[in-house]
């Protein structure tokens, strides 16, 4: 039997990518076992038929870019392979407001607590913002309306894990040619190039400005000696004799090849949904872990995401997919409007995600609403009607975080268990109707026309790309499943260590904050 490693990470994103890298540097030998593929950018998905989607029930065959869950009331989105959520994120890296830390977090997390790990991770993932010279049309429209509206205050740049060069402009004769992407190897060693306004941040910067986990961490991780197996599903895990046993798939040739390590540390870093899902099969189907709380599961949150359409006329010439995803921010994470805590962002949405999504709907929808649904769509996907006259508002904010992960029996098989979340609008409905009032009124006092989209005007269903909770922070297995540095509380050794150990929303996107709790919690491994 091959050697136990000192600590297997299960998950590659924010939490895994951090702790792998901390616990090799640290001289333990580290084994990463990530569900999807190392990304280069020639692989990344760009046209019908490229591997656009993860599927979770058949990975074997579905080993794509995105991960999208479907349940009632909410649509989750998630990245999958090395890197995790960086590989597909907008790139907008901001701290939590103080006030984020005063309700439902442990008297040992604050915001002063995590302020040095925060300014590790600005450092380590080099975050920028977008340079004067090179503002988006979405930016100028957001600045504009904010000022209409009086909350010029409340507008800035976003801090963005994005390299710029100060030389590019929309003014240069081709700007978006390749050859404007100034070449440099970062400080970590890696081969970059500076952003290009191509707008394809959510699916792969073809011209590697984005300073992803792929970029800085995980080769960090890498040089000191940590293993990283991409392709590899972790199932369960087991104490066995002061160890433990991790058993998972291994992708190869469209099948699942089993396979087994073990390991002194576990740190499940799957994320919300893949955290929780994987301790809840340990918990009540395979028994391996029987002493987890009960609270597992528990105060799920969708950061109140909310996104909406603004239409424009010709002339506002919005061209909403170039330049940076997301480069700014209105906040209103203090409460200051009908006492709900959010942020509103300009969004943009590369024209090929849609073909991604259309194809995944064409796929799997049969119902009537449905069809309609996929009928709206392709009002946006025809040729005639390209998006540039479209900009989109993403807005996150304090949701109740009160939704539940669960295993379901499928009804057609119900010897099999799948992951089903239940969860209701009522309670965080108010915040969802602040957020999509400022996002009409910044829509009208920017000239355009607000729509909602048809998943919410026909559903009343939202998408969230800010999973969060299911294995809170508490101070005992009576109120969550692992403790202030992410130990699971019954299990020595075993962590959780993503955004599913947050008790609360953030408010504002939520990646840096997951980045400083890892950071926090690797600096107390032993
Ligand atoms: C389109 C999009 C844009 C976003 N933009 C932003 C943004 O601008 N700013 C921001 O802060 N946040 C953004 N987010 C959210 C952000 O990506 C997440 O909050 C963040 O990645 C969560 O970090 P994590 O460590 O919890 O999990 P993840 O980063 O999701 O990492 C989990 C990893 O575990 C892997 N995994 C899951 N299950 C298994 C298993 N069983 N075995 C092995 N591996 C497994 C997954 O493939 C994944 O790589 C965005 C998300 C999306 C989808
Ligand atoms: S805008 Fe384009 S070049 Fe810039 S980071 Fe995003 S994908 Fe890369």
């Amino acid at each position: 039997m091959a050697d136990a490693f000192d600590a297997i990470v299960i998950g590659s994103g924010f939490g895994g990518a951090i702790m792998a890298r901390r616990l090799a540097e640290q001289g333990m030998r580290v084994l990463v076992l990530e569900r999807g593929r190392r990304w280069e950018p020639a692989d990344y998905p760009r046209k019908p038929g490229d591997a656009w989607i993860f599927s979770d029930s058949r990975p074997a065959r579905h080993h794509g870019w995105l991960d999208m869950r479907f349940f009632r009331g909410m649509t989750v989105a998630q990245a999958a392979g090395v890197g995790g959520g960086s590989l597909c994120y907008s790139s907008v890296a901001v701290e939590a407001h103080p006030d984020v830390f005063q309700r439902g977090w442990p008297s040992e997390i604050t915001h002063s607590e995590l302020k040095p790990y925060y300014d590790t991770v600005a450092r380590e993932m080099d975050l920028q913002v977008v340079p004067d010279g090179q503002l988006t049309r979405r930016f100028e429209i957001a600045r504009d309306a904010a000022r209409n509206l009086g909350h010029a205050d409340r507008f800035s740049k976003a801090p963005l894990a994005v390299s710029f060069s100060p030389d590019w402009s929309y003014d240069l004769e081709d700007p978006f040619d390749h050859k404007h992407s100034r070449p440099f190897v970062n400080a970590h060693g890696q081969r970059q190039g500076t952003c290009i306004h191509l707008g394809n941040c959510d699916l792969g910067c073809d011209v590697r400005a984005k300073n992803g986990l792929d970029v800085n961490y995980i080769p960090r991780a890498e040089q000191r000696g940590a293993v990283v197996r991409p392709l590899h599903v972790a199932r369960s895990i087991e104490p066995v004799g002061g160890e433990y046993r991790v058993v998972f798939d291994r992708i190869e040739d469209g099948r699942l090849v089993p396979g087994v390590e073990r390991a002194t540390r576990v740190v499940v870093a799957a994320g919300s949904l893949g955290s929780t899902e994987l301790l809840l099969r340990c918990r009540d189907q395979y028994r391996t872990l029987p002493r987890l709380s009960r609270t597992l599961g528990s105060r799920w949150s969708a950061n109140a995401n909310f996104i909406s359409m603004a239409v424009y006329s010709r002339e506002t010439e919005v061209r909403q997919s170039t330049g940076p995803t997301i480069s700014a921010m209105l906040d209103f994470a203090d409460g200051a409007i009908r006492n709900q805590r959010f942020v509103v962002e300009d969004d943009g949405f590369p024209n090929l995600l849609l073909n991604a999504v259309k194809e995944y709907l064409d796929g799997h929808v049969r119902t009537p609403v449905g069809r309609h649904l996929l009928t709206e769509l392709e009002e946006y996907l025809r040729d005639d009607t390209p998006l540039r006259d479209l900009l989109l508002w993403l807005g996150a904010g304090q949701d109740a975080g009160d939704g539940r992960l669960v295993l379901k029996r499928r009804l057609l098989r119900p010897w099999t268990r799948t992951l089903g979340l239940d969860w209701t609008l009522d309670r965080s409905a108010a915040v969802i109707e602040a957020i999509e009032a400022m996002q009409q009124q910044l829509t009208e006092a920017s000239g355009g026309r607000s729509r909602a989209l048809p998943t919410w005007r026909l559903l009343k269903s939202l998408i969230t790309l800010h999973p969060l909770g299911g294995c809170p922070i508490g101070t005992s297995a009576d109120d969550g499943v692992v403790d202030h540095l992410g130990q699971v509380f019954g299990y020595p050794n075993l962590f959780v260590a993503d955004g599913a150990i947050l008790p609360t929303p953030t408010v504002r996107n939520p990646s840096h904050t997951i980045a400083a709790l890892a950071e926090r919690m690797a600096a107390h491994v032993r």
